[in-house]
């Protein structure tokens, strides 16, 4: 569903990414950790297209996304969440909504809101009253809404409550089990490597390390010592 290819991303005369591929196979779940600085978000906003590529290409099932992720079928969700705190959460779930017709976008909105109960229970509340972990769940949902080919989700349980992190991290496994293709950037490395289908590792600057299943990292004690100590 997603490849990137030798892919560099540049601020100035900062290279945050250098030269990392990685793919995504349909309804995987793909984790990317790493330290920080170590260039995850850089690769995540370079997908959605926030950020241009100064090298490598970025194929969403064959086709390079150039300037219409959003046409590409991608959704992302930013590590700040960035739902619009004046507007309700319904509000905000219809703007999810914007690429589907008027009669898809009730039904989508229905969804949303049997998948996510609490949502249906808060639609007429400002989405700025919600706790960050609701605005966490209000961000995946508002994402969903457009029912996207990959999602991509930044540090979606930065600075969450332990309980928070259990149900983010229980929302994840779920979209795997409903066939969502993921690629999940996290800084909570053993939850990652424990659910994922495959993790890459990161490190500063921009490279990726290791790739593999946690079996995999598991019989390769090396990549631990050498890698995720790190973190
Ligand atoms: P974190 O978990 O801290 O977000 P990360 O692995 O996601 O880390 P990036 O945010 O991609 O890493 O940052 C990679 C490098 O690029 C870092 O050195 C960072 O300081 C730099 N960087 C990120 N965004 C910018 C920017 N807008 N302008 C200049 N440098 C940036």
């Amino acid at each position: 569903m997603l490849e990137i290819r030798d892919l560099t991303v540049r601020y100035g005369r900062i290279a945050a990414v250098q030269g990392a591929s990685l793919h995504v196979g349909e309804g995987e779940l793909v984790g990317l950790v790493g330290p920080n600085g170590a260039g995850k978000s850089s690769t995540l906003k370079a997908v959605a297209g926030l950020v241009g590529a100064a090298d490598g290409e970025v194929l969403v099932a064959g086709e390079p996304v150039g300037s219409s992720p959003i046409r590409a079928g991608i959704a992302y969700v930013p590590e700040s969440r960035r739902i619009f705190g004046g507007l309700t959460v319904e509000e905000n779930l219809r703007l999810g909504a914007t690429t589907r017709g008027r009669s898809d976008r009730s039904a989508e909105l229905r969804r949303m809101y049997e998948r996510f109960p609490l949502l249906g229970t808060r639609r007429r509340s400002g989405a700025g009253d919600l706790s960050g972990g609701q605005q966490q769940i209000l961000a995946i949902a508002r994402a969903l809404v457009a029912r996207p080919r990959l999602l991509l989700l930044d540090e979606p349980t930065l600075g969450l409550s332990p309980a928070m992190i259990d149900e983010v991290f229980g929302i994840v496994a779920s979209l795997r089990e409903d066939g969502v293709t993921v690629l999940l950037v996290e800084q909570n490395t053993l939850r990652t490597l424990a659910l994922a289908d495959r993790t890459y590792v990161m490190r500063p600057p921009g490279q990726i390390v290791f790739e593999g299943s946690q079996a995999e990292l598991e019989r390769d004690p090396t990549v631990e010592q050498r890698y995720l100590q790190l973190l």
